[in-house]
């Protein structure tokens, strides 16, 4: 099977600006920013979605929602934060490889448009 656009990222294969990795995931900026502080933080693991997790990955996505708030203190944004996550192209996900979307830097709107 051929492998994800985040897989490649992961594997160095396509370039970004990798700010945190370790042996479980990766977090790098995103291309097309919607913040002034917007990464995508990833799995190694290439899940499709967040509905595509199983209980065998319960340890995974507890370790990315812990690493998620690391990773927005190291950039400064220790206070306030927004993830996200897009399940589904309905609801604007567009690569299919599960990522936490990192927003910090701005205002945020509630409920989110
Ligand atoms: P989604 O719409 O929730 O699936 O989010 C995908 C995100 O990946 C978008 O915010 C894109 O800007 C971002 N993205 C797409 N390709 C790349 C890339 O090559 N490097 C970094 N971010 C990317």
């Amino acid at each position: 099977m051929s492998k994800t656009l985040f897989e490649k990222i992961c594997d160095r294969e396509i370039p970004a600006e990798i700010v945190y990795e370790d042996e479980l995931c990766v977090a790098f900026k995103d291309i097309n920013p919607q913040a002034p502080f917007h990464v995508q933080l990833v799995p190694r693991k290439p899940i499709t979605m967040l509905m595509n997790a199983d209980a065998g990955d319960q340890a995974l996505l507890g370790h990315l929602l812990l690493t998620a708030p690391r990773i927005a203190a190291a950039g400064g944004y220790a206070d306030a934060f927004r993830l996200a996550v897009n399940n589904g192209a309905a609801v604007g996900q567009s690569v299919f490889h599960l990522h936490i979307h990192i927003l910090a830097g701005r205002p945020f709107k509630w409920p989110p448009g």
